[in-house]
C-alpha cells in the first residue's frame, strides 16, 4: 500500500483547499511545501514590528452569507467552513484613473453604471447590454479561445471605456498580454465588478492558520521545508515523489500546484517551456506612512488602477519596470476597519523578469531603489507625494516571486495556456491553482476543490 492516497505539491491557497476537500472525504493526504510556512503567493512576514502581507490587496467575489450560489459561499460549504463566522469587510470604493477620465466602482454595480453614464453617456446602454451578456455566459464551458478585445469592441465600440474596464480585470488576472480569453474576462468581470472586493476580518495569517488547522482536524498532514525534487513514474502513472533531501514517498495520485512549467519539469514530461511560461510579472512596493499624513493624500479609495497613457498597453515592459500604469492599493481602507497607524500604500507595476534576473546583487539593489522612486513619482501624481514620509519600504520583484513560489519567470498568473480540466499526460497527476485557470485567492481555492471533486474523490 502506498504511503499516501494523495500527495499535494504546494501549501498555497489552492493546495490547502484541495487538501481540506480530500481529507474531509477520508483521503490520506499529505501537503508538501518547500517553504517554512504556508500561503505561497499570499503569505506574510514581519518587519519593524508590523505584519506585512505579501500579496493581499483584496479578496474578490464578495457575497454576503446566505447567497447560496455565490462562489465564495459555495467554497465555504465545500470546505465545511462556516461563512457566517468568517468576518468580512467590503471595500470603500475603488477607481480607474485614465488621462482626463475616471470611473469609480464599489460592490454595488449601480455606482459603476452611474459613473459610465456620467463619463461615457453614449455608452451606458451598451454597458448594460455587456453586463447582461456577461451574466448569461458560462465561462466554464469548454470552448476555443475567443478575443475579449474583439468582443468588447463589438459590444461597446469605445476604446477608452474598454481599456478602463479591462485594466482591473487584466492586472488582477490575465497571464496573456494585450488581450484575454473571453471566458477569463467573464470570470474576472463577475469577480470584480459584479461581486466585488473585500478583506477578511483579520490578516492573511489568521486565514492561513484557520485553513491549516481545519485540514489537520480532518486528518490531513502537511510538511514544510519539503521541496519535491522530482516525481517517480511507472509508464504513464506517477507512483511517488522524491524530496530534495532524497526521501521517497509513495502515493496513489499527485495534485500539483507548482504551475505548468514547474510540474512538467518535476515529471520530466516534455513541454515547450517558452510557450507555457507567462510573460506578465510585477514589482510591488509596500510603504508604511504615519497616519498623521493621511489627510494630505488622496486616500479615500480602496484601490486605484491608473494608466497615464492614452491607451492601455498590458504587456511586459522592455525596461525593468513600467511605472506609467499600475495599481495603488490602500489595504487598510475597507469598511469597518480601524484606522491603522502607520498605514500602508502598496504600488504594483508590470516588470520584466529577464532584466531583473540578469542583474548582479549590487545592480539589483540599485535598480530597486531607482524604479521604486520612479514608481512613487508616478503614483504621487495621482494620490499626492508621500515619498518623504515613508517610515518603512520594501519591494519585491519577479525574481522574488520566482524564488518564493517557483513560478517560472515570476509569472504571477502562470502560463498563458491553461489546462482547464486539470489533466496532464500522466493519468494520476493533476494540476490545480493558477495554471488550471482560476486566479486570485478565492479562484485558486475553488480550483483546488474543483480538481479534487472531479478527479480524486471517485
Ligand atoms: C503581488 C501580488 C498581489 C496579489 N494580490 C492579490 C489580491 O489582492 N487578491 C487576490 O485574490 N489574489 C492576489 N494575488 C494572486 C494570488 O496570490 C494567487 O492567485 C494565489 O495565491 C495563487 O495560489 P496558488 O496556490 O495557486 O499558487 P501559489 O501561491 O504560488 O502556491 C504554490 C505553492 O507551491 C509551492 N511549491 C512550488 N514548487 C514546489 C515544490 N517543488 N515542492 C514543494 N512546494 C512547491 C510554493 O512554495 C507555493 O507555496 C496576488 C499575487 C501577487 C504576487
Amino acid at each position: 500500500m502506498a504511503d499516501y492516497q494523495l500527495i499535494i505539491i504546494g501549501g498555497g491557497l489552492s493546495g490547502l483547499a484541495a487538501g481540506i476537500r480530500a481529507a474531509r472525504f477520508g483521503r490520506k493526504a499529505l501537503i508538501l511545501e518547500q517553504h517554512w510556512q504556508p500561503g505561497g503567493l499570499n503569505s506574510y512576514y514581519f518587519r519593524n514590528g508590523h505584519l506585512l502581507e505579501t500579496g493581499l490587496h483584496a479578496m474578490t467575489n464578495f457575497a454576503p452569507p446566505g447567497v447560496k450560489h455565490a462562489p465564495l459561499n459555495r467554497l465555504f460549504r465545500q470546505l465545511k467552513l462556516s461563512r457566517r463566522e468568517f468576518a468580512t469587510h467590503e471595500q470603500l470604493r475603488s477607481e480607474v484613473v485614465f488621462p482626463g477620465r475616471s470611473l469609480c466602482f464599489s460592490n454595488d454595480l449601480a455606482l459603476l453604471t452611474e459613473e459610465i453614464n456620467r463619463q461615457f453617456p453614449d455608452s451606458v446602454d451598451d454597458f448594460q447590454r455587456l453586463v447582461k451578456q456577461v451574466r448569461e455566459y458560462d465561462p466554464f464551458a469548454v470552448r476555443p479561445w475567443r478575443s475579449t478585445r474583439e468582443f468588447l469592441s463589438a459590444v461597446l465600440g469605445n476604446r477608452q471605456l474598454e481599456d478602463m474596464l479591462l485594466l482591473p480585470l487584466m492586472v488582477y488576472g490575465s497571464s496573456e498580454e494585450h488581450d484575454m480569453d473571453l471566458g477569463q474576462f467573464v470570470i474576472m468581470f463577475q469577480a470584480i465588478f459584479l461581486e466585488g472586493f473585500f478583506r477578511p476580518g483579520e490578516t492573511i495569517r489568521e486565514l492561513l492558520d484557520m485553513l491549516v488547522s481545519h485540514y489537520k482536524e480532518f486528518g490531513g498532514e502537511i510538511r514544510y521545508r519539503a521541496r519535491v525534487a522530482r516525481l517517480v513514474k511507472n509508464g504513464d502513472r506517477v507512483t511517488g515523489v522524491i524530496l530534495e533531501d532524497g526521501e521517497e514517498l509513495s502515493c496513489d495520485a499527485v495534485l500539483s500546484t507548482a504551475g505548468l512549467p514547474g510540474t512538467a519539469r518535476l515529471a520530466d514530461w516534455p513541454l515547450d517551456q517558452d510557450a507555457h511560461s507567462g510573460r506578465m510579472s510585477f514589482m510591488e512596493t509596500v510603504n508604511l506612512v504615519p497616519s498623521a499624513r493621511r489627510l494630505s493624500l488622496k486616500n479615500d479609495r480602496t484601490i486605484i488602477f491608473y494608466n497615464r497613457n492614452e491607451n492601455l498597453s498590458y504587456c511586459r515592459p522592455g525596461e525593468a519596470l513600467d511605472p506609467t500604469w499600475g495599481v495603488i492599493c490602500f489595504p487598510d481602507n475597507f469598511q469597518g476597519l480601524p484606522q491603522a497607524d502607520p498605514f500602508q500604500i502598496r504600488i504594483t507595476n508590470a516588470a520584466n523578469y529577464a532584466v531583473w534576473k540578469a542583474a548582479d546583487q549590487e545592480t539589483y539593489s540599485r535598480m530597486k531603489e531607482k524604479w521604486r522612486a520612479r514608481s512613487a513619482a508616478e503614483a504621487g501624481k495621482i494620490i499626492g507625494n508621500y515619498q518623504q514620509d515613508v517610515v518603512y519600504v520594501n519591494s519585491f520583484t519577479p525574481v522574488t516571486i520566482e524564488r518564493f513560489t517557483s513560478k517560472a519567470w515570476g509569472a504571477v498568473y502562470g502560463s498563458p495556456i491553461k489546462f482547464k480540466d486539470g489533466r496532464t499526460p500522466l493519468v494520476n497527476l493533476f494540476l490545480a491553482g493558477t495554471d488550471q485557470g482560476y486566479l486570485g485567492i478565492v479562484g485558486s481555492m475553488l480550483s483546488g476543490v474543483t480538481i479534487v471533486n472531479q478527479h480524486l474523490l471517485t
